[in-house]
Parts: structure tokens; sequence; C-alpha cells
């Protein structure tokens, strides 16, 4: 998001220690911010990690494989005011998704989630502690989602962020006003708790404008045809 963005950055900037401190004032209880481990049972409705709830998925068409992607490759209208690159999505890349049956896992834009659509500069509100909370809430949710999918014998062929985000960038960021070596806030604190959780998950970023790289990196991940024998409820 990053590259056209100086000058409205730069015109804002000096709204930015308000908006964090606004943002803080919400939660100035550091107990507040501690974020429990998350209880998803629900007594007879199903839970991931059950023997009972695991289900074999080969009796339909469905194709077993999912990739997570940052929101803005699907919905460009999520993004920071003058950085939307495309009318809706990336076209070359998800036409290549399509083409390849992998099914699309949109993760929240966490910047619009912390700071809304009209937000200006994004660091000095998501590393807040109002943001972090937020942050963890949805990382949670991820979690969640993939342990799940993993659970079920599904293979996740990646998590897709985006180059150059201050919140999604995978090896290129948005920090102190430039663009530079570095990962955004959400994937850095996404790949710790891939980690903590010990999820082999491989997070790529995409490069608006070189999406064939990230094609390439596909290619390699979907050479073989995906074994539907992990897909059993006997696994
Ligand atoms: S926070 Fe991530 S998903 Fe949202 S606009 Fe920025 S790069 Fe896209």
């Amino acid at each position: 998001m990053h590259k056209k963005s100086s000058l409205s950055r730069r015109h804002f900037i000096g709204l930015v220690p308000a908006a964090a401190v606004a943002l803080n004032a919400c939660n100035t209880d550091a107990a507040e911010n501690q974020i429990p481990s998350p209880d998803y049972s629900i007594p007879e409705s199903g839970f991931h990690g059950r023997e009972e709830n695991k289900r074999d998925w080969r009796g339909d068409n469905r194709s077993g494989r999912v990739v997570f992607l940052s929101h803005c490759i699907l919905n460009q209208n999520a993004r920071i005011v003058h950085e939307g690159d495309f009318p809706a999505m990336m076209e070359p890349l998800i036409e290549y998704l399509k083409e390849k049956q992998v099914g699309l896992i949109q993760m929240p834009c966490i910047e619009l989630y912390v700071l809304g659509l009209g937000r200006f500069d994004v660091r000095p509100g998501m590393e807040s502690p109002a943001g972090m909370k937020r942050l963890n809430r949805l990382i949670d949710d991820q979690i969640f989602t993939m342990r799940e999918y993993l659970f079920q014998g599904f293979e996740i062929v990646g998590i897709l962020g985006k180059q150059g985000s201050p919140s999604c960038g995978v090896t290129r960021t948005w920090l102190d006003d430039i663009q530079q070596d570095g990962q955004g806030v959400w994937i850095r604190e996404l790949k710790k708790r891939l980690e903590a959780e010990k999820l082999d998950i491989p997070v790529h970023g995409v490069a608006d404008f070189k999406q064939d790289e990230t094609i390439k990196w596909l290619e390699e991940r979907l050479k073989e045809p995906y074994d539907k024998s992990s897909f059993s409820a006997s696994m």
C-alpha cells in the first residue's frame, strides 16, 4: 500500500500521536489487555480436536486445498486512501487460484478493523495496547480456523500477505515513512502465533505488480495433486 502515500501520510502525520493516545485511552488498564487463551469448546456442538468430530470429506467435490489471503488481495476497497491499485482484486493471482481449485480464505483487513477505512498512519495505532488487543483477537480466530482445517485433513497451501504494508508486509513493510525490509505488524504477530502453536504453514508476500512471482511460488507448492487419503476420518 504504500508507495504512493508518502504525501498523504506526511500531511496527516501530526495527527498520529493524538490518534494513538485516543486509542490507548480506551484501554489504560494493562490487565484489561491480557487476552486469556481462547476456549472454543461449545458442548454438544463440536470443537476442533475431537476425534468424534472428524469427518470423511471424500464424498463430494471439494478440492481439499485452501489458502489464507490478506484481505485486500480480494478487496481493494479496504485499502488506505489513494492506495487501491486495482478496482476490486488482484486478478491474475485470483484467476490462477481459481484455475487450480484452491479455496480462498480472506483474512480480515486488520487496519480497517483497528483503525477504520479513513486511517492515515497505521503503526502507532496498531502497536498501541488497544490495537494489539484487537489484533490478537483476530489472530485467535485465524489460528482456530487454520487448526480446524489441518485437523480435518485439509491442506493449507500458504498464507499470502501483502508486500510493503505496515501490517501485512512479509519481507517488505512501511516503517518510518518509507518502504523498507521488514515485517508488518499483523504478519509479525501471526507468525509468532504460528510458531508458538507449532503450525508449519508457509507465509509469502504478494507484490501488487509482481503477482507472477507469487504464482511461481504457488506453482511449486501445487505441483503434486492433493492426496485425498488424508481427508479420511480414519486417518
Ligand atoms: S492491512 Fe493488509 S489487508 Fe488491509 S489493506 Fe493493508 S495490506 Fe491490505
